[in-house]
């Protein structure tokens, strides 16, 4: 971490994203105190570019090996480092002149430079959940022993992680992760059958990405969601539970051992988890909107839709497993959901694919990490087999 008074360097891996726009959002605002370092995109080289152009990072990265003329021309004679394609992203991630790594890369390709990062004994931000999911043991073992400290993006975990801030000595009894219920809560299989791409991007609190936004439409987000706990705060499947809360402000509870609860609440603003990770331990003072109690005299409270929604009990089953369960239902669904977006299957089918993919693939008990990489090529391959891409 720098020294009192110094700025915060921060590496965004993924700026271009949702929560990558939105944290540069939030380092505009607190210039004083918070700074880009490295700004990494996959295709989106005009914005890439526009952010560089702004915020004039030490380096950035765009995946596209294509585009790197483009964006090299662009921010030539700015004194930025411009790099290109994926080994490019793991060398970054382990450059010196960075504090803090948000890693806000989508899915499995977020894995390796968050590794290289904690190797490098860096905070990181983790909005990643995949990260988690694919090879939680690992990855959490690897940040005990390089002490990097992992502080959670998600929402949910960072309302857990501030829950737990001044707990250290008190054990939890066990954690209640909320959920929206996303864009078809109430819905049934005739209904699910038939919906469209646009209709399932449609979330109703919460504007996000693209493969977030169907993984909420499915459950699978809560799923995986439950696995990325599991690692975080080190718990036993039965000391989770999941409670649908429509609107999305309680983010997150702990309940302790004498019984009570705590809750953090807010309104549905990425930002916030964003902002809290970034300045933690502080808090710093910001004048986005504030929540108003008596614009939502009601809180709902409902068990999830399992039996329509089988991505959560899928998900569920995994958590159970361990192994190598979490990495080969992340890579099933990482591809089912691309082939609904691409209209190639439907909505329930997402469900089939994973399910006969966890059913494929061979189950490892105590995978290493190269088990965890071979794994999810295998699930993906099979994954993509079956819908014949
Ligand atoms: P997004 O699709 O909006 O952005 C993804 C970013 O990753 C982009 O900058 C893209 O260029 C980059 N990227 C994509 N594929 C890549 C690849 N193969 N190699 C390198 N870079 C690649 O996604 P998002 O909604 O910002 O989500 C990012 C992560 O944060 C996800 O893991 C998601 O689960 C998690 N998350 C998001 C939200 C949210 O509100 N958006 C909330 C909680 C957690
Ligand atoms: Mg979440």
């Amino acid at each position: 971490m720098p020294e009192a008074g110094n700025k915060k360097r921060i590496a965004i891996f993924g700026s271009t994203g949702s929560i990558g726009t939105q944290a540069l959002d939030v380092i505009r605002l607190h210039a004083d105190m918070l700074e880009v370092e490295i700004l990494t995109a996959f295709t989106n080289d005009d914005l890439l570019i526009a952010q560089a152009l702004e915020f004039i990072p030490n380096a950035v990265v765009i995946g596209d090996e294509k585009k790197y003329e483009k964006v090299k021309a662009a921010l030539s004679g700015k004194n930025i480092k411009v790099f290109c394609g994926e080994t490019a992203l793991e060398e970054v991630a382990e450059f010196d002149t960075y504090d803090i790594m948000l890693a806000a890369i989508v899915g499995f390709a977020g894995l390796m430079p968050t590794i290289k990062a904690i190797k490098k004994g860096k905070v990181i931000a983790l909005a990643n959940k995949e990260t988690l999911v694919v090879a939680g043991d690992i990855v959490m073992q690897m940040a005990l022993e390089y002490k990097a400290p992992i502080i959670p993006v998600d929402s949910e975990h960072s309302a857990i992680f501030q829950c737990l801030v001044g707990e250290a000595r008190n054990p939890i009894e066990k954690i209640i992760l909320t959920a929206s219920g996303g864009p078809f809560l109430g819905k049934k299989p005739n209904f699910l059958v038939n919906v469209k791409r646009s209709h399932a991007l449609q979330h109703p609190n919460w504007s996000m990405g693209a493969k977030i936004s169907i993984d909420s439409a499915t459950l699978m987000n809560k799923g995986l969601e439950m696995i990325e706990a599991k690692w975080l705060f080190n718990l036993q499947p039965s000391q989770i539970e999941i409670v649908i809360h429509r609107e999305s402000i309680i983010h997150s509870m702990v309940q302790f051992e004498d019984g009570s609860i705590k809750a953090q609440m807010g309104l549905p603003d990425m930002k916030l988890p964003i902002q809290y990770a970034l300045g933690f331990p502080k808090r710093i003072k910001n004048d986005f909107p504030r929540l108003d109690f008596k614009k939502y005299p009601t809180f709902n409270f409902e068990a999830p839709d399992v039996k329509t929604f089988r991505n959560l009990a899928i998900a569920t089953e995994a958590l159970h497993m361990g192994g190598n369960a979490g990495c080969v239902l992340n890579a099933a669904n990482e591809i089912a959901v691309w082939a609904f977006l691409n209209n190639l299957i439907g909505f329930l089918d997402i469900t089939a694919v994973i399910e006969k993919a966890m059913a494929s693939v061979q189950f490892i008990k105590q995978p290493t990490l190269q088990e965890y990489l071979d794994s999810d090529a295998e699930a993906r391959n099979f994954a993509a087999s079956l819908i014949k891409i």
